[in-house]
């Protein structure tokens, strides 16, 4: 069997109605939203939040692209990235209409292609934005705008794969697969790349042979099991370690790193899984400091 067919991969299916949603739906708020971007650009009062609005209106179109993904059974990644980068270009090309629109006092409306890039190239001359005493014009000011360009692409279309990619779907009963259980705290594993090629020989007893940790642990590793329960026939293991930092403001971080994600099991197999449970592990107890001063002289009791 091929490794491939270990795994949990998405059919590339999708329901009838998915494009006409898509388009409908997320191209007319690209649209609108587009058209605040460029108004908003036009009049935010500060350099700060104009450099994070790029990133602002990519991740709003990511997400559009993503709930209609979800809520139309999009199994198919390369239609939702490619979503994401059309949606992306049609906001970012409204923006500039709109922006167009706002810095000739609400007199041009430019949106033919041709007449919009012979405006941009005439702008371009002369410069039009100032970032701390620097005007960006000529080749810079290309630069600028095709840096904006990728990152609202970029989050447009990286955002729904991110969220998507790692979730099943079950064929059978045409639903999204939603029941998750976590079995953790275990320890970190040594070699993540010989034990999840023992779980891909389905030499499951490998994962009873990982100690539980306490839940304090600053690093441990989780099993997450998912499972169809309309039919009872899918069954899906995904094993993560997750480590937790601290910085010196006192903040915590996690980042969950895969060991392996969506590997098909059977049924009995989750339940032996779910057997493995660690439970409350008792925090390790520091050893005794053998501190006379702290404990205080026996002799001066006496006294
Ligand atoms: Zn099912």
């Amino acid at each position: 069997m091929a490794t491939s067919d270990l795994y949990y991969s998405h059919s590339g299916k999708f329901k009838a109605h998915a494009p006409i949603v898509l388009l409908f739906g997320v191209g007319l708020c690209s649209i609108l939203l587009g058209a605040a971007y460029g108004i908003g650009n036009y009049y935010c009062p500060s350099v700060w939040i104009s450099l994070f609005l790029p990133f602002g209106v990519g991740l709003a179109v990511g997400g559009m692209v993503y709930l209609v993904a979800k809520w139309t059974h999009i199994r198919n990644m390369t239609m939702v990235i490619v979503s994401g980068l059309v949606f992306g270009l049609l906001l970012e090309y409204t923006a500039f209409v709109a922006w167009v629109f706002a810095i000739s006092e609400w007199e041009f409306i430019i949106y033919k292609p041709q007449d919009l890039r012979g405006l941009l190239a005439f702008l371009a001359v002369d410069g039009v934005w100032e970032i701390f005493g620097y005007v960006f014009k000529g080749a810079m000011l290309y630069v600028a705008w095709a840096v904006e360009l990728v990152i609202i692409l970029g989050c447009a279309a990286i955002l729904p794969w991110v969220l998507l990619s790692p979730k099943a779907y079950c064929e059978s009963c045409k639903r999204w697969i939603t029941d998750h259980k976590s079995v953790l705290p275990f320890e970190v594993i040594k070699d993540p790349v010989a034990f999840k090629a023992q779980l891909e020989r389905g030499e499951f007893a490998i994962l009873g042979s990982l100690a539980g940790v306490p839940y304090s642990a600053p690093e441990y590793t989780s099993y997450d099991l998912s499972h169809c329960p309309s039919c009872n026939n899918l069954h899906l293991l995904s094993i993560e370690t997750v480590s937790t930092t601290l910085d010196a403001e006192g903040k915590t971080s996690t980042t969950n790193t895969d060991v392996i994600r969506n590997l098909l099991i059977d049924a009995e197999s989750m339940e032996l899984i779910k057997e493995l449970d660690p439970g409350d592990i008792p925090e390790p107890v520091e050893a005794p400091v053998d501190d006379p001063v702290a404990q205080g002289d026996p002799a001066d009791d006496t006294a």
